[in-house]
């Protein structure tokens, strides 16, 4: 977590965000779209303001939003849960991650994840004091071997992180994978977290929550969150579901993380999660469009691409173009063609950063001139 001087570390995605602004780039790197949410729901925001909720919510999130949260789950995936004592509103999936962690994990457990991993997974491993093991998911689709998977578990795991859509490699789970995690939690006695926040943005199969397959439930933690379903990313409102006794942890660290989150963007989220169907299904349409836009802008630029099924990611291999440090490319990318990317080796430990190590990660959340014209930008690398 700390800098080689000893200072905080700033996250990649703030690094590169700054470079791209100070270069004037496009900015495929920090995954947030340009354009915002429905003007129904920021409409939702404002009166919710100027009708007085601006004082704390209560610490577990307004009912109107677990009630909203429980609706959603049942709704899209049969998932019963009760919105008084099974679901908790954070402050961003972030402070779900964070608190289930830190509720969950300690000196002496064992974590594990696949590995590229979110970066804030590794953060919260290491605040909790906890040790990391990590599964590698394979190119060109990004699944985890399952012997591999069974052999990282041991007697010490304690809690499994599951993220699907997977960032950054925007890799989609199936039921196999996903039944294999389960046995071998149960076998273990494991608790999983699952984060889901990008459960809507799937272009294949539909989504299946870890928490909708056979005895799973009880050992499952969903975490999601507003900012990608919405497209409002500021807005920091998500949710954790699932069992009465390991949401009561969450919340008893989170009544000390954050205590509760925004009042008034809890009554629109709570709107937007009562959309029709046909709303979620247009989030992803519209997002597939984009995806075909960069991977074939990617592709004629040269980069091997791996056609994401989920997410707001698509992973490309500059090996062909005679890269083989992606991080030192993405440092420079932004002065030199006025792109910014990520580079996929930040999301690993040193044995995945050399296997990812000529990886970059684009986001393709933006508007579809923006895409064209970094396609075109990328292609003077060749
Ligand atoms: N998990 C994953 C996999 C993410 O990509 C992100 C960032 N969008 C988050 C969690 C954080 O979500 P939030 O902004 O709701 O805290
Ligand atoms: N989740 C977003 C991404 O992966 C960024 C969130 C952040 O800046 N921490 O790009």
């Amino acid at each position: 977590l700390l800098g080689p001087d000893g200072t905080l570390g700033v996250t990649i995605f703030e690094e590169m965000t700054a470079l791209a602004v100070r270069h004037g780039a496009i900015n495929l790197g920090q995954g947030f779209p340009d354009e915002d949410g429905p003007a129904e729901m920021a409409e939702a925001a404002r009166a919710a303001i100027l009708g007085g909720a601006n004082q704390y919510a209560p610490g577990q999130g307004i009912p109107r939003l677990r009630e909203a949260v429980a609706a959603h789950q049942e709704r899209f995936y049969g998932i019963a849960v009760d919105p008084w004592r099974e679901v908790i509103v954070t402050t961003g999936a972030t402070e779900g991650i964070a608190a289930a962690v830190l509720a969950l994990a300690g000196p002496g457990d064992e974590v594990l994840t696949f590995e590229p991993f979110y970066d804030s997974y590794g953060a919260m491993i290491a605040l909790a004091g906890a040790e990391h093991v990590t599964v590698p998911l394979h190119a060109p689709h990004f699944q985890p071997d399952l012997a591999e998977l069974e052999a990282a578990f041991g007697p010490r795991t304690r809690l499994v992180i599951v993220n699907n859509p997977h960032n950054p490699t925007g890799a989609v789970f199936g039921p196999q994978v996903l039944g294999r995690i389960v046995e071998l939690a149960e076998a273990h006695d494991a608790v999983i977290v699952t984060d889901e926040v990008y459960e809507h943005l799937v272009f294949g199969a539909p989504h299946v929550p870890v928490a909708s397959l056979p005895r799973a439930a009880e050992r499952t933690l969903t975490v999601s969150s507003a900012g990608k379903t919405f497209s409002f990313t500021g807005w920091k409102v998500g949710w954790v579901a699932g069992p009465e006794e390991l949401v009561a942890r969450v919340r008893t660290i989170k009544q000390f993380l954050t205590y509760s989150s925004g009042t008034p963007f809890q009554e629109a989220v709570a709107l937007g999660l009562g959309y029709p169907d046909e709303f979620f299904h247009g989030i992803a349409r519209a997002l597939a469009a984009k995806r075909d836009i960069l991977a074939e802008g990617l592709r004629s630029a040269g980069l091997e691409v791996y056609v994401p099924e989920g997410t707001y990611f698509i992973t490309a291999d500059t090996a062909p173009l005679g890269f083989d440090d992606a991080l030192d490319l993405a440092r420079r990318l932004p002065e030199l063609i006025g792109v910014a990317a990520i580079p996929v080796s930040v999301f690993c430990h040193d044995d995945g950063a050399r296997r990812t190590r000529s990886l970059l990660r684009f986001a393709f959340c933006k508007k579809e001139p923006l895409l064209a014209e970094a396609a075109a930008r990328l292609s003077r690398l060749s």
